[in-house]
């Protein structure tokens, strides 16, 4: 291997040459405690940074192996690196030494959420921190010597501050490792719990922003179970934790305007994830096949059966394989219900906010004007129970609007000026005295999930000279060939590397599994599973630090949003 003086000279030699010579410098060099591997290098000052690695033996670098024992801790640990990293780039790296993105040093450390992603990676004996590094040019000519400051002084600075363990505080280290921990396992187990999800006591819901996910700061009310709904659980590093459980089955969340509703759903969307420490709600955990859904008119539907929300549509039109381009707010609706259900959704969770209404209620007066065969919607609250009781799946809602749904409701909780408390008798009541006689309209039945099996033409990644152009435009869109899918309604998506994973996974899908597998759910198992055991980087050809893992449903979402979708049907169960 070169070694680090190698880099020098080159450096040196390159100095005030043209910016391509800098395509001299790609190689793995020596650099003593660790080595350096500059992969990739920028084609100009502004085209993407050039993509470099640092790698470090484990064993080197002093960190203890409880921090990595299992996958789990691994992860946190990873992204403690990451984060490590990323701090000692801030306070170290200048930053600015050029024209375009000259100077710039950036690893993908991520938000308040952790993540399994690709910025720090453990493969076998080494650590490897996978960053990008602005390589300077004032024009278009090479400046070595700042170059030379980046990779002598700058970044050896950065990795001896955080990739070695005397240089990091291991309590903050272990801190983190144990409070990751602690969620996963409880969200392993909240099954046998009988929860859906659990909001630990002391935990802070509200962020600072719509724009800043940070905890709020100032008059903030911390989260306390009602003692109806609360639990005890026991977390291996932290012992016991109180919290309130939300059963299984169908829970309303209830209370005025503004007292923290939407807030406490919120939280509980995001549990699905595991958290920062002090991030407020490290202590919300929540079952991993819980899924938002809302109202998304516009989009594109591909033969969905629809049936048991939507069916008699005007002109007889059927609504058991239902495709759209231009779906309304309940077929939108009814249609992500039914797509989350496919791919094994558990738990659905709603917000009136985001919800059609024509989806969500029917009262009396208006089933006494509009008859039943007039409707094409059944509306959610006649569905709810049997979604449960039929397919096993919970629904966990906020509904201040409506009191038609206290007859379907297993627990109700009220928000009252952010403290939630357990009103289910209450509600019981008002419902037997106050009798709603609306019409059940549901049956008794739910109606059939349907399998799907998209086809393989459905996926064409090329786009001009490209066999493959797939990239991430910001958090919420893909560009899939030729295509744009818009992943905007998709709120548990929360990072740009989830969605460009989710991009490459779709290419990864088509190609490995779309034909050998029965239906949508296996082959995104299948190509997730490989995902999990062999890790990201066997969806690109070289290694890129800035993907991450992301769940099922939002890869599943992509999918049915992609408007070149086609699929057969391949069950009608049920
Ligand atoms: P709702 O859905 O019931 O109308 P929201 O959840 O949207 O209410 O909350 C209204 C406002 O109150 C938001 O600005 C939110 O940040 C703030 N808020 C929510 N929970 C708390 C809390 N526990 N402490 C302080 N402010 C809160
Ligand atoms: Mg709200």
């Amino acid at each position: 291997m070169p070694s680090r003086e190698d880099l020098r000279g080159t450096l040196l030699r390159i100095d005030g040459k043209g910016y391509r010579a800098y395509k001299a410098i790609e190689d793995s060099y020596d650099f003593g405690s660790f080595c350096l591997v500059i992969d990739h290098v920028q084609g100009d000052p502004f085209a993407s940074p050039s993509r470099v690695r640092v790698v470090v033996e484990v064993t080197r670098s002093g960190f203890p192996a409880e921090f990595y024992r299992n996958k789990i801790r691994s992860m946190a640990f990873r992204d403690y690196l990451a984060r490590a990293f990323d701090k000692r780039v801030r306070s170290i790296v200048k930053g600015k030494r050029g024209i375009g993105k000259s100077g710039l040093i950036s690893i993908d450390r991520g938000g308040q959420e952790v993540l399994d992603r690709t910025a720090v990676v453990m493969d076998g004996e080494n650590l490897e921190a996978r960053f990008i590094v602005g390589l300077p040019a004032a024009g278009r000519t090479i400046l070595g010597q700042e170059a030379i400051a980046i990779f002598f002084q700058e970044i050896p600075r950065v990795v001896e501050g955080s990739f070695f363990a005397e240089s990091v505080s291991i309590s903050n280290l272990r801190k983190h490792v144990e409070i990751i921990e602690d969620q996963e396992f409880l969200r392993d187990h909240l099954d046998d719990l009988g929860v859906v999800a659990f909001v630990g006591n002391g935990s802070i819901l509200p962020r600072r922003s719509g724009v800043d996910d940070r905890p709020l700061e100032e008059n903030v009310v911390s989260f306390m179970s009602p003692p109806e709904l609360e639990i005890g659980v026991d977390l291996p590093n932290r012992g016991r934790l109180d919290g309130m459980g939300i059963p299984r089955g169908v829970t309303l969340i209830v209370g005025g305007g503004f007292h923290g509703k939407s807030t406490l759903l919120h939280a509980i969307e995001r549990g699905v994830y595991c958290h920062l420490p002090n991030d407020g709600r490290e202590r919300v955990v929540t079952h991993n096949g819980a899924v938002k859904i809302r109202a998304e008119d516009g989009r594109n539907v591909e033969r969905v059966n629809i049936e048991p929300f939507i069916s008699n549509l005007p002109m007889g039109r059927g609504t058991r394989a239902f495709s759209t381009e231009n779906a309304s707010g309940s077929t939108s609706q009814a249609a992500n219900i039914l797509e989350a259900v496919e791919v094994g959704a558990k738990v659905l969770l709603l917000d009136e906010d985001t919800s059609a209404t024509n989806f969500m209620i029917r009262d009396q007066r208006m089933q006494a004007l509009v008859a039943k065969d007039k409707e094409p919607i059944t509306p959610f609250v006649d569905k709810v129970r049997t979604l449960y009781e039929d397919v096993g799946v919970s629904t966990v809602m906020v509904m201040g609007g409506s009191g038609d749904y206290f007859d379907v409701a297993d627990t109700v909780i009220m928000m009252d000026t952010y403290v939630p408390q357990a009103v289910t008798s209450q509600a019981k009541e008002i419902a037997r005295e106050q009798a709603s006689h609306r019409v059940t309209e549901g049956g008794l039945r739910f109606g059939s999930v349907v399998s799907r099996k998209p086809l393989a033409s459905s996926f064409d990644p090329r786009r001009g000279k490209h066999d493959r152009k797939i990239d991430a435009k910001g958090l919420s869109s893909i560009l899939f060939g030729k295509t744009v899918i818009d992943l905007a309604c998709l709120e548990q998506l929360v990072d740009m590397s989830q969605t460009r994973a989710i991009g490459y996974l779709i290419d990864y899908y088509a190609r490995r599994y779309v034909d050998n597998t029965n239906n949508l759910h296996d082959g995104l198992r299948r190509a997730l599973g490989d995902v999990e055991e062999k890790g990201l980087d066997i969806l690109v050809p070289y290694r890129v630090g800035n993907l991450a893992i992301p769940r099922i449903y939002e890869l599943a979402g992509a999918i049915n949003r992609l408007r070149t979708l086609r699929v057969h049907q391949t069950s009608q169960n049920s």
